[in-house]
């Protein structure tokens, strides 16, 4: 039998960009892979957050979301609606609650999350919720996994906490070019390199990772905690 992933990821588009090319390597060896998207995306770009006015945007990052997990081999995704940039207006509880719901839906055997040690608030937001959520003796998973986000993780410079130091990699050689494939979806999300969220800087990075763990191509993450 497959394992059971679930990936957390707080804005449409880190599940890709974190651990896209591990999305597609645990589907094609049969595991099956659950994605949670807490924030709705978008409504950060108006000074107020106003639904309304981004309603098509919304639509459209969904759809693409949709593809994007399609793509991976995803076998559900599941869009929150926390509003985007500023969960820190939000009980952590809240975001806790939504989090072991889903736990308990899925019961995942690993599970893939942001760094807290992020620029990006929502990130440092979900890694804390998701930490939280899957205490031992509550969440049913044997490992949690740390990603990063180009553009968010190395952008905090340590002033958040102890920066991304990657301890565990995931070969993603034979997946990379579907993640930059899966990224290229996400339209309103991609950058022109030198940004870190470009196709060219994205590539590079799954070089570095991998040149870090003698593989071609790799994701990096960081271990929260595991128990066999
Ligand atoms: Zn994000």
């Amino acid at each position: 039998v497959g394992k059971t992933v679930l990936v957390i990821g707080a804005h449409p588009d880190d599940e890709v960009l974190g651990c896209g090319g591990t999305i597609a390597r645990h589907a094609e060896e049969g595991d099956s892979v659950h994605v949670m998207i807490l924030s709705e995306g978008l409504t950060a770009r108006d000074i107020q957050r106003d639904r309304a006015r981004q309603k098509k945007g919304l639509r459209l990052i969904g759809k693409q979301a949709a593809a994007a997990a399609a793509l991976l081999g995803v076998t559900s995704i599941k869009l929150s609606a926390f509003p985007d940039n500023r969960m820190d207006g939000v009980d952590l509880l809240d975001v806790v609650k939504v989090i072991e719901k889903e736990a308990a839906r899925i019961r995942p055997d690993v599970v893939y999350t942001h760094h807290w040690g992020d620029l990006n608030v929502d990130h440092r937001i979900v890694s804390d919720a998701v930490v939280t959520a899957f205490r031992p003796g509550m969440g049913p998973a044997n490992a949690v996994y740390a990603f990063e986000i180009p553009s968010s993780s190395e952008w905090s410079f340590g002033t958040k906490g102890a920066p991304f130091m990657p301890n565990h990699f995931v070969d993603i050689t034979r997946t990379v070019d579907k993640k930059l494939q899966a990224m290229g979806l996400y339209t309103s999300e991609l950058r022109e390199y030198p940004h870190p969220r470009s196709q060219e800087a994205v590539r590079a990075l799954a070089m570095r990772r991998g040149s870090q763990a003698g593989l071609d191509m790799a994701e990096g993450f960081q271990l929260v905690r595991s128990m066999v």
